[in-house]
């Protein structure tokens, strides 16, 4: 088991892409680029043959290009916990992880469309296509790369009349098949770019673009997905979709009686958004309430400034604990990832109790409160700064409870402070 790679990323900097002729090429991140995570779990945990709750054994790391930014995917694989169970030698990694990108892609099934919607509909060129990407979205490929994520796409639209040998080929081993049909749209009031895709073999089955998400065009689609399953020979054991009414209608009249699901990830998405609206608007309005750090930080250091000037002694003793470089200003910076974490919201409230405490103490001098100062305005600059948390701890609601720590603590030492200074 290697589970010790939990939470930290170490995952190698380089992603590999195979081209169509088998060679590799690698995609080399820039140093420094930060990623966003997204864990995605197996939607069924209990093993397909013992039916046990199936355990973490290991992750795979994903890095890609999405129209979010640099984006870290994060698979937790699971196998059964019995090791005489017959299922034991499999790992199950998630579903989800296909309907981000495929494996060993360096993009999103977003800026693929994007790409094969703009160089086969509106005809762009290749150099014209990395510039647009570039400059607009931040996105950095080579012509090489592009050109490659091109083909991938005709591919797809390609797979509509694929060699059904050797298909079955490919499908001897399974079981069962899982299918999923997902539309993405490139652009806004565009075509949408429908995949069917079978998750037990990660395989892109066929791909076609529609103008119209009636439910006729989709249900051929359908159609297509039941004829491939019927020629493999395989049942179905399950769809997954977003659930919207074309796909649950077609699916239901050519699959009648297969479970179909929705996709988790799409369903936490769905019910995200509005949501995550919400919550963006009430961080702007605590952002907006919170001001005025600098103008305090500026007025604590040029109060330094002038006590420190008539005698050459340095301004303060370099205290035991960490919380030292807190003076200096950049260390409003070294505060920030102590603050974004979960538990750092937790720490940065002990830490200024700690500095607190310290404050109301022994004999104060003027320094070491201003110490204390400084210490608070880089934690609050921490918090208003930090926009991690995903849909089920949005980014405002960490904000709000992390200022509500601030206050608690500096409430606490005004408290111990009473009578004091
Ligand atoms: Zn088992």
């Amino acid at each position: 088991m290697t589970c010790s790679c939990y939470g930290g990323f170490s995952a190698p900097n380089i992603n590999i892409l195979e081209n169509q002729d088998g060679m590799t090429m690698a995609y080399r991140w820039p140093a420094g680029t930060v990623f966003k995570r997204i864990d995605v779990d197996v939607e069924d945990r209990s093993c397909p043959v013992c039916e046990r709750y199936m355990h973490v054994c290991d992750h795979r790391y994903h890095r890609l290009w999405t129209f979010e930014g640099a984006t870290q995917v994060v698979n937790r694989l699971v196998h059964c916990p019995d090791a005489s169970c017959k299922s034991r030698g499999h790992t199950f990694s998630p579903e989800a992880e296909l309907s981000i990108s495929m494996p060993r892609w360096c993009i999103g099934w977003d800026v693929l469309c994007w790409l094969g919607h703009r160089r086969l509909a509106r005809h762009w060129s290749v150099p014209q296509l990395r510039v647009e990407l570039k400059d607009t979205h931040q996105i950095t490929l080579s012509d090489d790369a592009i050109t490659h994520y091109v083909g991938l796409y005709q591919m797809m639209l390609a797979a509509r009349q694929q060699d059904p040998e050797r298909l079955a080929e490919a499908y001897r081993d399974s079981e069962s098949l899982v299918l999923t049909i997902d539309g993405l749209q490139p652009e806004k009031g565009h075509e949408t770019f429908y995949v069917v895709r079978e998750l037990m073999s990660k395989r892109v089955w066929f791909a076609e673009p529609l103008l119209s998400s009636a439910t006729q065009e989709v249900q051929r689609l359908i159609v297509l997905a039941r004829q491939w399953a019927e020629r493999l020979a395989k049942p179905v054991r399950g769809w997954m979709s977003d659930k919207q009414d074309a796909f649950v209608t077609a699916i239901a009249a050519e699959f009648p009686g297969i479970p179909h699901r929705y996709c988790q990830n799409h369903f936490l998405r769905d019910v995200a958004k509005p949501v995550l609206e919400m919550d963006s608007r009430a961080r702007v309005k605590m952002r907006r309430k919170v001001r005025g750090l600098r103008a305090i930080e500026r007025c604590v250091l040029e109060e330094r400034r002038q006590a420190a000037a008539p005698e050459s002694i340095p301004p303060h003793e370099p205290s035991k604990t960490d919380d030292a470089p807190l003076s200096e200003l950049p260390a409003a910076a070294a505060l920030v990832p102590c603050v974004s974490s979960d538990v750092g919201v937790v720490r940065t409230d002990s830490t200024l109790e700690a500095t607190g405490v310290a404050a109301a103490g022994e004999a104060v001098g003027e320094d070491e409160a201003g110490e204390v100062v400084l210490g608070y305005c880089a934690a609050v600059r921490g918090i208003l700064n930090d926009s991690q948390g995903g849909p089920l701890h949005p980014p405002g609601v960490r904000m709000s409870e992390a200022l509500q720590d601030v206050r608690d603590s500096l409430d606490r030492n005004l408290q111990a402070q009473k009578g004091g200074v």
